[in-house]
């Protein structure tokens, strides 16, 4: 490991030691219990020790190793086991099962990390040159297979950990932006823009363990989007290492210069170089920062309210609402409540039931203000009419404020379930408004053809996520009771039947995960054959002999 950058465990999610408890959560259990069958009280199946994983040897050349060395210092050209195999993939449920058999892929050669874009230049030249593979590294958080070697790739595979070039570099205060380089992670940006009153107000769950390159890479997009936009608004001009050339954007509020180039590096995954650099808008940090909870009797309701809430004057940072299994999934994960915490909950339910509402079928609602103290005022008048108007209740601030306070936690669960058989992951898409509700339920419904076409039980739930003028992105988590061999065979059946609903009814393969190799079999029912041509012109004609992550998107 290189000292000051992060690195996550070679086995799951974030950091050494950290672990999703449920001690504390009395209701989780059983919930699970009653939901998917799985009994998490019984003992865990433990990751294997890193010892026993058979890492197949680095096949990097004594010549390429001593050019890299020359270009950036032994201490900074790694090989070891351990290293290359959390460089070999990302975070997706695939990754996490194959990684703990050992089934490790085409694991990298090498890894490096650069410390200036004329060390990134050079090595880029340098393993093209060797007809090597370059594969750009983040944060490895990506769950769509973005970041492994192609199977029975015979040149030598290098990635490139881009945590080195971790520095805010300049703010022009005058404009709202900020120039910081790409291989930074969430917390280390926030926190250096903070330090001169700032914030970008990108916040996605994995911002922890994620950076500024691979949130561009991927067209990443975090929970206060609809303030702040998606990395896609954020980002305003940008530097990019190619082969022999390096992209020079300058910031710019919008521009006519024909087919925008940005955006053609935005959602590249690696295949068009390295990315080392972005100017970002920024803000000042806001005076008050809020989350209010509200139930509604049904999701349809929530989904009505969460678009005229986005269509109000009340320019809200967060609008969401979950369906009834995902607010169930909320309240048996939360901590016991004290005394007068349940007495508050019973009282709510006695109003809801009083309301003739179905306590099995209420969604939960965050909505997230920002601003000055009047702002915000107002902004919760408009929305609190809102929710009256469609038949919702707020509850207070009390359910957003844990929710903040836990919401970077929340990954965690994922190695746990698969400790107990639980094979779980999510989808993501957008609709247009009008086809929001219906590919909900159709969702459903896929997904309950295809647990019951393996003979398992599983379970999905949702939220609506972030939303625009048309339409809005609804975020699907699944999760299947397979603790056999084909647990993965279970996975590709319910994944390949979420994905191609999305297509079939209005969706796009994703809204923020990017594509990756596992959504790339839907590229051409997403963005038409044409659209695929134009995207394999793009790669071949700037990277030529397929050395730029291939494999990737198309
Ligand atoms: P990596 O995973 O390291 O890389 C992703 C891709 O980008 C790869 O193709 C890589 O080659 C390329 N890349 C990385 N850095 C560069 C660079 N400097 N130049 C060129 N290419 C580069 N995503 C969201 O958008 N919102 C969420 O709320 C969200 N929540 C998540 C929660 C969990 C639990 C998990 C596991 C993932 C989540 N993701 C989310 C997905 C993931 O965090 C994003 O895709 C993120 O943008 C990846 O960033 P990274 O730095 O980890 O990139």
């Amino acid at each position: 490991m290189i000292q000051g950058v992060k690195q996550q465990k070679w086995w799951g999610w974030g950091e050494e030691g950290k672990a999703y408890q449920h001690a504390d959560k009395p209701k989780f259990a059983p919930f699970v219990k009653r939901i998917v069958g799985v009994d998490i009280n019984q003992p865990r199946m433990s990751p294997p020790p890193f010892e026993s994983l058979d890492v197949p040897p680095s096949r990097l050349s004594e010549e390429l190793r001593a050019e890299f060395q020359a270009i950036i210092g032994n201490k900074f050209v790694q090989s070891d086991d351990e290293t290359r195999v959390v460089h070999a993939f990302g975070k997706g449920v695939r990754d996490l099962v194959r990684v703990r058999r050992g089934e490790l892929g085409r694991v990298p050669d090498v890894v490096l990390y650069p410390g200036t874009e004329e060390e990134v230049a050079r090595i880029v030249d340098s393993a093209i040159a060797a007809d090597a593979v370059v594969i750009p590294f983040g944060g490895g958080s990506n769950i769509v297979a973005a970041l492994e070697a192609e199977p029975g790739e015979t040149r030598q595979v290098v990635s490139v950990n881009m945590g080195r070039l971790n520095k805010v570099l300049e703010i022009d205060a005058e404009s709202g932006l900020a120039r910081i380089q790409a291989g930074v992670f969430g917390p280390d940006m926030e926190d250096q823009l903070k330090a001169r009153g700032w914030t970008m107000g990108h916040h996605p769950d994995s911002f922890v363990w994620s950076t500024l390159g691979g949130w561009i890479a991927t067209r990443s997009s975090g929970m206060q989007s609809d303030k702040y936009g998606d990395i896609a608004d954020i980002v305003r001009g940008l530097r990019m290492v190619m082969p022999g050339q390096i992209l020079n954007l300058r910031p710019l509020p919008s521009t006519s210069s024909g087919p925008s180039v940005r955006e053609m590096v935005l959602g590249s995954e690696g295949r068009l170089g390295i990315i080392t650099e972005a100017w970002v808008q920024v803000h000042r940090i806001p005076e008050v920062r809020e989350l209010q909870a509200y139930f509604f009797p049904s999701y349809g309701d929530g989904l009505r309210a969460c678009q005229q809430i986005v269509e109000s004057d009340a320019a809200v940072m967060m609008a969401r609402v979950s369906d009834p299994m995902e607010t169930q999934y909320i309240m048996a994960n939360g901590k016991k409540s004290g005394r007068v915490g349940s007495l508050m909950s019973k009282a709510i339910s006695k109003v809801m039931e009083a309301k003739g509402w179905d306590l099995e079928g209420i969604c939960m609602s965050f909505v997230g203000f920002e601003g000055s103290p009047n702002h915000v005022r107002y902004e919760k008048g408009l929305v609190n009419k809102i929710v009256k108007a469609n038949q919702g209740m707020g509850v207070g601030s009390g359910p957003g404020t844990l929710y903040d306070q836990k919401k970077y936690d929340t990954p965690y669960i994922r190695d746990f379930m698969l400790d107990h058989g639980l094979v779980a992951d999510v989808s993501e898409t957008t609709t247009p408004w009008a086809y929001a509700e219906s590919l909900h339920t159709k969702v459903q419904q896929a997904v309950q053809d295809a647990l019951d076409s393996r003979g398992k039980r599983g379970v999905v739930f949702s939220h609506l996520s972030h939303s625009y003028h048309s339409g809005a992105c609804q975020y699907f988590t699944f999760a299947v009771a397979d603790d056999s061999e084909d647990c993965l065979d279970t996975y590709d059946v319910v994944k390949r039947a979420i994905q191609q609903t999305f297509v079939d009814h209005h969706g796009t393969v994703s809204h923020h995960h990017g594509v990756g190799e596992e959504h790339s079999p839907w590229m051409a029912e997403d963005i038409s054959e044409a659209g695929v041509f134009i995207q394999r012109k793009l790669f071949e004609g700037i990277d030529p002999g397929s050395n730029l992550n291939p494999g990737k998107i198309i």
